[in-house]
């Protein structure tokens, strides 16, 4: 009988050294971790199991993986099999089998059996079939790996979960199955897979054992937990999963955030495959803003004005879609606004601004600030798209390099310019930052871009991206719940994000 415990992540650990593999046992047992798998194969020198199991924190996983099924192992099989034995009865309490093996090597006193099947390549069409054969077999658990060829493969994998005649572990690997890794949790999988230190290459798109457990909460996650998520191209670095997954948390709600990777093209398909789960809402980043705007039912007028959407909410009569860049950019601005003379609140009103860039969050600004009645201009490299975006909100243009002559009390940067990995680019040339100026950088990863740099050296006024970041994020979560956001939880949430400093509990 397999114990749920309040964890369920098993934390894989995979070292060339045996003393590393000791370290990381005791600093895993040390953050909670209630199974350890071990990888044999990684190590450079023949298993100890003396050392490995001296002292044993929690129950402990053998695994000898071969190449072929994404491990490591350079023997000959006899020497593997050899092996799994020897750990069988050397004082493991699971062992993993491969499919293929399993029935070669019999079952010792309480040992527990992990009977698995990894495909590198591919989901096999007779997944299934595969599925109920390995259910046959002397298991307590069965594992199946395999590879994500597209976004929908996470249900099949997750399908296989819903009434196993055996307790069932499925996912997908690489970056596509990253769902299936987390939502196994609400299919009652017995357990998830999660890298101690990810940087060990241990398996293709696995989490780490802290994002599982601290930004996706795997152990809340139950069978009436709700699916919310983020689709994009690429999603792997969004702080939005630890954005949302806070805020659920901190209200006592029983939700999920997850990120969906989804290419170019594929969006129709993967909302209406998805639905069948389903996922209450998302939110939508490049490239898909235009098309989410496209295939909802029901738009909000900042939708009908940018053509574009960054939130879909799924309500009886389909989706919903509003784009609440538009309106965190207006808010965020507002703000920050240093108060006028008299002290009164700033306005936009009548002011000058000169926009740079011209793409999806140039425009939800553009609107935005041609809305506050702002005298607005736009400048932008591709000049094709200033004319498109200028005639679009009614706004002026300056071209390209005049941008650093051109004087305005606003200056927001709305290209990606600044942007992680690039962070030694600026859109614009630190002499043409003036005291008092207001400069506004979307960019907020990292918060403190080169240009947010620069205009505080030169006295202007600085409002960073990550303000707009949060207040676009807390206004999807209150469309997604219906509840008030707490707004300076998740600012500091993602401002810590930033910092070297690792999250802490209380979040
Ligand atoms: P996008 O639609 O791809 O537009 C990118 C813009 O950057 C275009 O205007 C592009 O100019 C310009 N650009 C890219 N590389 C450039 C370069 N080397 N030199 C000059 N211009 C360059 O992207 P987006 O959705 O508008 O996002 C833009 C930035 O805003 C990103 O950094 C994103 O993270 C940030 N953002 C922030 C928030 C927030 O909440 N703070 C929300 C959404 C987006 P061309 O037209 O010439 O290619």
């Amino acid at each position: 009988m397999i114990r749920y415990g309040d964890e369920r992540i098993c934390v894989v650990i995979g070292r060339t050294r045996h003393n590393m593999v000791q370290v990381e046992i005791q600093e895993a047992a040390k953050s909670g971790a209630q199974m350890i798998e071990l990888r044999l194969d990684f190590l450079a020198k023949a298993p100890d199991f003396r050392r490995l199991l001296a002292t044993k924190p929690c129950p402990l996983v053998a695994t000898v993986r071969r190449p072929r099924d994404g491990g490591r192992w350079a023997g000959s099989e006899e020497d593997r099999q050899l092996l799994l034995r020897q750990a069988i009865v050397g004082g493991f309490d699971w062992v993993d089998l491969e499919i293929d093996v399993a029935e070669q090597i019999p079952r010792f006193k309480d040992v527990k059996r992990i009977i698995s099947y990894h495909n590198l390549h591919e989901v096999p069409e007779h997944l299934e079939a595969i599925h109920e054969e390995m259910c046959q077999l002397d298991a307590d658990v069965v594992k199946i790996a395999v590879a994500a060829q597209e976004p929908a493969d996470n249900l099949r994998v997750l399908r296989l979960m819903r009434k196993p005649s055996k307790p069932t572990v499925a996912f997908c690997m690489g970056d596509l199955g990253i769902p299936s890794r987390i939502l196994g949790a609400k299919f009652r999988a017995p357990f998830t897979y999660a890298a101690f230190n990810k940087e060990r290459g241990i398996a293709p798109g696995i989490l780490s054992y802290d994002e599982i457990k601290r930004v996706y909460q795997y152990p809340r996650i139950n069978p009436e937990t709700k699916i919310f998520g983020l689709i994009g191209d690429p999603v792997a670095h969004s702080l939005s999963p630890l954005i949302h997954n806070t805020a659920f948390r901190s209200l006592g709600i029983n939700s999920v955030y997850i990120p969906f990777r989804v290419p170019r093209a594929a969006l129709e398909g993967f909302l209406k495959d998805f639905d069948l789960l389903p996922v209450h809402g998302y939110s939508v980043t490049i490239p898909h803003k235009e098309a989410a705007a496209e295939f909802a039912q029901q738009k909000d007028a900042a939708v009908t004005l940018t053509h574009a959407a960054n939130t879909l909410v799924r309500g009886e009569d389909g989706f919903t879609a509003y784009n609440t860049d538009y309106e965190a950019a207006r808010e965020s601005l507002l703000a920050n606004l240093p108060p006028g003379p008299n002290g009164e609140l700033g306005s936009l009103h009548a002011r000058t601004a000169l926009i740079l860039g011209a793409g999806g969050m140039a425009r939800a600004m553009a609107h935005a600030l041609q809305r506050e009645g702002v005298l607005l201009s736009i400048t932008n490299r591709t000049p094709e798209r200033t004319h498109r975006l200028a005639e679009e909100v009614g706004c002026r243009v300056v071209e390209w390099p005049a941008r650093h002559s051109y004087l305005c009390e606003i200056l927001v940067n709305c290209t990606s310019v600044g942007m992680h990995p690039n962070l030694d680019d600026s859109p614009i040339h630190p002499g043409a930052l003036k005291p008092g100026q207001i400069v506004m950088d979307s960019v907020y990863t990292p918060e403190t871009t080169l240009l947010v740099k620069e205009a505080r050296s030169r006295g202007c006024h600085v409002i960073t991206g990550v303000d707009m970041f949060v207040r676009q994020a807390a206004l999807q979560f209150q469309f997604f719940t219906g509840r008030e956001p707490p707004l300076d939880l998740m600012r500091s949430v993602v401002r810590r994000a930033f910092s070297p400093v690792v999250l802490r509990d209380e979040e």
